[in-house]
């Protein structure tokens, strides 16, 4: 590992759910062998993403200051948006409210998350909402209170876990708006059998319509148009099908996947420039499996083995290959009910599932552990093979 004036540069760009833990750890892993760690991120208020859909009916969720967060791990944080990076010269450029800065790496972690993709059919990106940022989910909020004044329809596009948190979220809140879940697939389809009964029935008690089975040709302001010219009248869209890394790296020359996520080796760095490690929804790990979906059960291990394989390498040692495997499918039916669906290592479901309250209570834990996982993190390193890291057994990544 080279140097830049004696110590490591570690810049970590996006303080998401992967970026803060990789952050924190990586500080707790290198300060004593010459690292310096710079977190980067747009807002200083640290997003709770797996809440978007809260925010959309108008909860109000906790304050987590970036800044606060990080308070004691010695790592400085730049608010602001990363806008180039020359992986040559092993720069990343940051537009801050003063100004650019340039900030160089010896080691660069990418946790830039993605957004929904509103790419896929035409009129999406000018007409359907996102839950992608606060913001985003705030401008739902507004539009969503004027519909329940008035009385209208609102059509949620995709009926994957995203959609169908969202569609029950908006279905409990506001009683009087008519609700349409449109999808290819069957809401729950990653489920089995028994859970995704019990998340139909979840959407018959909320009035939810479900229209699966169908294509979705085109958003317009007042509609989504279905294959076949069928229209379905909506007063407000919502995407949440497919999602798109940030641009930034395929930009950049880094090698990037067909959904702009970092094509990275087994130990995560980046297949072209080796320097950039990258974690979360913006990496394509691929594991025996299959490449892994971004998801935040799969995004906390790859931020704790980058931080950990950094820290390996600040002391001579070279990184090991990452080991991934699923445990379970949370999801909220509201804030009144949720199911839990147990699953393998590569996320195919097991026989067993949870629903009602022991399903809300472990839900609830799910969204709530990343703080208490960065608590944690600033005490002492927690074990890599956490319950929620497991190793994925029977699922041996491929060789370094
Ligand atoms: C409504 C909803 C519910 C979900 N529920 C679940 C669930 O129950 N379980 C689960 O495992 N997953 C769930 N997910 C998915 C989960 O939220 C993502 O997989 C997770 O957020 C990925 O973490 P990340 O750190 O890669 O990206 P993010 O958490 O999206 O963080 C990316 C960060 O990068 C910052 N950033 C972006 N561009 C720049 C730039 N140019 N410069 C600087 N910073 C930048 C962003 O502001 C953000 O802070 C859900 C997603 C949504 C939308």
């Amino acid at each position: 590992m080279t140097t830049t004036k004696g110590t490591q540069q570690i810049v970590v760009l996006g303080a998401g759910y992967t970026g803060m833990l990789a952050a924190i750890r990586v500080a707790g892993r290198t300060r004593r062998h010459g690292g310096h760690v710079t977190l980067v991120n747009p807002s200083s208020r640290f997003t709770e993403r797996l809440r978007m859909h809260q925010i959309a009916t108008g909860q109000s969720l906790g304050d987590f200051q970036i800044p606060d967060v990080l308070d004691g791990t010695g790592a400085d944080f730049v608010q602001g948006w990363a806008t180039a990076i020359d992986p040559d010269a092993r720069e990343v450029t940051v537009t801050t409210s003063d100004g650019t800065r340039v900030l160089p790496y010896d080691r660069l972690v990418y946790a830039l998350g993605g957004k929904a993709d509103r790419a896929m059919v035409p009129g999406a990106d000018e007409h359907a909402h996102t839950l992608d940022d606060p913001a985003a989910a705030a401008r739902l909020a507004s539009r969503l209170a004027e519909i329940a004044r008035t009385g209208g329809t609102v059509a949620v596009c995709g009926a994957g876990l995203t959609g169908v948190e969202a569609v029950t979220e908006i279905a409990e809140s506001f009683p009087s708006v008519r609700t349409v879940l449109i999808s290819r697939d069957v809401p729950g389809a990653m489920m089995g059998e028994r859970a995704r009964a019990y998340l139909n029935r979840a959407l018959e008690r909320l009035h939810v319509e479900v229209r699966s089975g169908v294509e979705i040709t085109k958003v317009l302001p007042d509609a989504v148009e279905l294959s076949g010219g069928e229209m379905v009248h909506s007063d407000a869209t919502l995407w949440t099908t497919g999602v798109r890394a940030a641009p930034l790296a395929a930009r950049s020359g880094v090698t990037t996947d067909d959904h702009d996520r970092i094509v990275v080796d087994a130990t995560l760095r980046s297949v072209s420039h080796p320097s950039i490690y990258a974690v979360g929804d913006a990496a394509a790990v691929r594991q025996a499996y299959g490449v892994m979906h971004g998801t935040c059960q799969s995004g906390l291990p790859t931020a704790v083995h980058a931080a950990d394989a950094i820290g390996g390498e600040l002391r001579g040692r070279r990184p090991g290959a990452f080991r991934f495997g699923y445990l379970h499918q949370p999801v909220s039916l509201g804030r009144k009910d949720a199911v839990i669906q147990f699953t393998r290592a590569d996320d195919t479901p097991r026989r067993w599932h949870l629903t009602g309250r022991r399903a809300i209570a472990y839900k609830e834990f799910v969204s709530s552990s990343p703080m208490t996982t960065y608590r944690l993190s600033k005490l002492f390193p927690l074990p890599s093979r956490a319950l929620w890291s497991r190793g994925g057994r029977g699922n041996p990544a491929p060789r370094v």
